[in-house]
């Protein structure tokens, strides 16, 4: 049996027809940058997430770039973050000539550690970072009120998190911003790149909107320096499409760690792996199932022999990445981040999943520990 890791096929094929017509309205319109679709799609999300204002952006990490930009981020700024995340969440910070500072996880949620985060605080924090690893939120509250204490912003790396919420609010509308991703292989996933800021301050999303189009209110009249970061109405047709499906495609990942876990039981297996650890004040959307093992490397080789999907999301932290040695973070610094990256191993969990491929899934785990480890 061949298992994919994502199926994102199987997705089309299900909304085949409402895309290509949607698709099919935008050429024969012939408006391609923001505009009416993406203007209604900033509508619909900012209900969705519950923050009334949203920003269609270019990517995912031009909506964290362009809310450090909305923020006043200048070189020499410390913005705090997590080292076990995708490399945009501390690129951005970099691009901007600020410095990431890197504050360990905790080692069930894999998110931000607020109680690590105070001593990391100095005059020169200028925001704080945290990410919703995998779909489900860091420990916000503590976050943001050390965060207010301090005076400083939150923005919210929310870009493998929508949908998910943390004491019944949506990610994105937990800190000053939330930045998301549409790259396909998000939770909403677009035909290309595409991103979004959400916010509830009006000025902020006001600034996101000028920023976007070279920091310009008004045709060829610049108040301050921007890019070039729009959302382009093609993605929006898509998009637009895909939301009326958020809903019933999260509560199917749900159903499929659900399942995951259930059959890992019944296996016997949850002394050898460690599945993903749910903060009760969190609805987990899964755009991950990452479970952990010491034996990672060699289950993933036997997995991908098998025919199913895996990956290790993120085989190096950060502070170890080859281009951030200039901050000088050492080896062990970040011993929670360093294990994780060590041991931590992404398997199938999409919507279109069937128990069939669950199974096998966990049967070849199983397989795989009897031959390496034989009682
Ligand atoms: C996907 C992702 C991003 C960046 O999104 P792009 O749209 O690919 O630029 C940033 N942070 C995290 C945690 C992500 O998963």
């Amino acid at each position: 049996m061949n298992v994919p890791l994502l199926d994102l096929k199987a997705q089309f094929q299900s909304i085949r027809h409402e895309v290509l017509a949607s698709i099919e309205d935008v050429c024969d319109e012939q408006g391609f940058v923001l505009g009416p679709r993406v203007e209604r799609l900033e509508q619909d999300l900012g209900k969705y997430v519950g923050t009334g204002h949203a920003v269609g952006v270019a990517s995912g990490s031009d909506a964290l770039l362009l809310s450090l930009m909305a923020l006043g981020v200048t070189p020499g700024d410390e913005i705090l973050t997590v080292p076990f995340t995708f490399f945009s969440t501390a690129g951005v910070i970099s691009r901007l000539q600020a410095i990431p500072v890197f504050v360990d996880i905790q080692a069930g949620s894999l998110n931000m550690d607020p109680e690590q985060l105070a001593d990391r605080l100095t005059e020169r924090t200028k925001a704080i970072l945290p990410v919703h690893l995998f779909g489900q939120c860091a420990e916000m509250e503590k976050i943001s009120y050390l965060a207010a204490e301090r005076g400083v912003p939150v923005i919210e790396d929310a870009c493998q998190a929508i949908g998910a919420t943390r004491n019944g609010v949506r990610a994105g509308g937990l800190g000053t911003t939330g930045c998301f991703s549409f790259f396909p292989s998000k939770n909403l996933g677009g035909f290309g790149d595409g991103g979004l800021v959400t916010t509830h301050d009006a000025n902020i999303a006001d600034r996101l909107r000028a920023l976007r189009v070279h920091g310009s209110r008004s045709d060829y009249h610049h108040h301050t320096i921007g890019m070039n970061s729009r959302l382009d109405a093609l993605q929006a047709a898509v998009l637009q499409v895909k939301l009326a499906y958020l809903e019933q495609w999260t509560e199917k990942r749900r159903a499929n760690a659900q399942a995951y876990e259930r059959l890992f039981g019944e296996a016997g297996l949850l002394d050898v792996i460690t599945l993903p650890v749910t903060d009760p004040a969190n609805y987990h959307v899964y755009n991950q199932y990452t479970i952990r093992t010491p034996k990672r490397d060699q289950l993933s080789a036997y997995l991908t022999e098998q025919g199913i999907g895996n990956k290790i999301y993120y085989p190096v932290p950060l502070h170890l990445q080859e281009c951030y040695q200039v901050l000088g973070y050492q080896k062990g610094q970040l011993p929670v981040s360093e294990q994780a990256a060590q041991e931590v191993l992404s398997l199938p969990i999409y919507s279109e999943l069937t128990t069939e491929q669950i199974e096998y899934v966990v049967q070849t785990i199983k397989q795989f520990f009897v031959v390496s480890s034989p009682a």
